[in-house]
């Protein structure tokens, strides 16, 4: 019997073309917007799937899963799984996977380029011409700050954050610190480029990017206390996970001039944003599209069909979060 697997949205052909040559056959969600975690059961309880392949969008948990008993494998079309309960997927012995390293050049240039539009004004300055309050050069008018030779404080050296303290130490000459659980070898050899605790990543850096996955240990990390321990002059990005931030507390300091400014690819309670964000000038928001450029669409959706292929022909996933 062909395998047969569900995809809740559509993904690039680069993915279903690999399906198709092993003979996976697939229904996917057509809808432009997420479905909801009542739409996913009932669309998993209509054939006996072998696998799924599923979005950061989709919560998957025991309801889920046990709508479809058949589906060994559930290949998260992301590198964050915050959307999966992981306790429930070890216990029913179902697959997860993820995919690692496909967006991390798109998500480090969306990452800079955030960090640039803050320091150059650049995105005030736009909506200042297309608003026709342009009068003439003035030396007043938008200063912003160097990047060349900031502190860079990341928090979180993975594959996203290393790939940022490269094209910001090369591109920038930055001096980049950064905390995380473990050493990262690759920025160790890197000059100028020293681990330090998260607290004195806050203290010092003039721009803090966070890089950490959503886990019960980041979750608020950057909260009402971390913030007022940050330079009144620094620039916090946010192009990880929402809850990694307390939004409330965050709009409090940009509000009060407890820190300088932000800017935020991902948010708390997306796709809603908390009161008062939209109104402050110095925050720069992106609708969640770090990583979407095509190419990284293309490789998310290879891997998550590679995954899909290999836990149906042999059992064994190649990118498994469960340890
Ligand atoms: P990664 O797993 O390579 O790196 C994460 C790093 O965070 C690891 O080195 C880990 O040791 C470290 N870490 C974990 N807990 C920590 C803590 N408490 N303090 C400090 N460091 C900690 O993942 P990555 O590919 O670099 O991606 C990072 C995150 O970015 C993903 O988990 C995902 O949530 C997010 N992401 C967002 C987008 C987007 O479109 N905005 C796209 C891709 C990934």
């Amino acid at each position: 019997m062909p395998k047969q697997i569900y995809i809740t949205r559509k993904i690039p052909e680069a993915g279903l073309k690999l399906l198709r040559e092993k003979g996976i056959t697939f229904d996917m969600g057509l809808e432009k917007h997420s479905p909801s975690k009542k739409d996913i059961i009932k669309a998993l309880k209509k054939k006996p799937y072998d696998g799924v392949i599923s979005f950061l969008t989709d919560p998957l948990d025991a309801e889920v899963f046990d709508s479809c008993p058949t589906a060994k494998i559930f290949a998260n079309f992301a590198v964050g799984y915050d959307n999966v309960n992981i306790e429930d997927a070890k216990t029913r012995n179902i697959f997860i996977t993820n995919t690692p390293g496909t967006s991390s050049t798109a998500v480090a240039e969306h990452t800079v380029a955030l960090m640039l539009a803050l320091t150059t004004r650049l995105v005030e300055g736009d909506e200042f011409m297309r608003e026709g309050k342009y009068r003439g050069w003035n030396p007043d008018l938008f200063v912003g700050t160097d990047m060349k030779g900031k502190k860079i404080g990341l928090i979180g050296a993975g594959q996203i954050g290393t790939e940022v303290a490269k094209i910001l130490h090369y591109g920038f000459c930055s001096n980049i610190i950064y905390s995380d659980v473990c050493p990262c070898v690759e920025l160790d050899k890197i000059e100028n480029t020293t681990r330090m605790t998260t607290e004195e990543v806050l203290r010092e850096a003039d721009i803090v990017s966070l890089h950490v996955p959503l886990l019960p240990s980041t979750r608020h990390l950057i909260n009402a206390d971390s913030l007022k321990t940050m330079k009144k002059t620094a620039f916090l990005i946010n192009t990880s996970r929402g809850p990694v931030v307390d939004e409330k507390a965050l709009v409090y300091a940009l509000k009060n001039k407890i820190i300088r400014g932000a800017g935020l690819d991902v948010f708390e309670f997306e796709p809603k944003l908390t009161k008062g964000l939209i109104k402050l000038s110095d925050v720069i928001i992106t609708p969640h599209i770090a990583s979407a450029r095509q190419s990284a669409r293309d490789m998310m959706a290879e891997v998550a069909a590679k995954n899909i292929i290999s836990v149906l022909e042999n059992g064994k996933a190649i990118n498994s979060v469960i340890k």
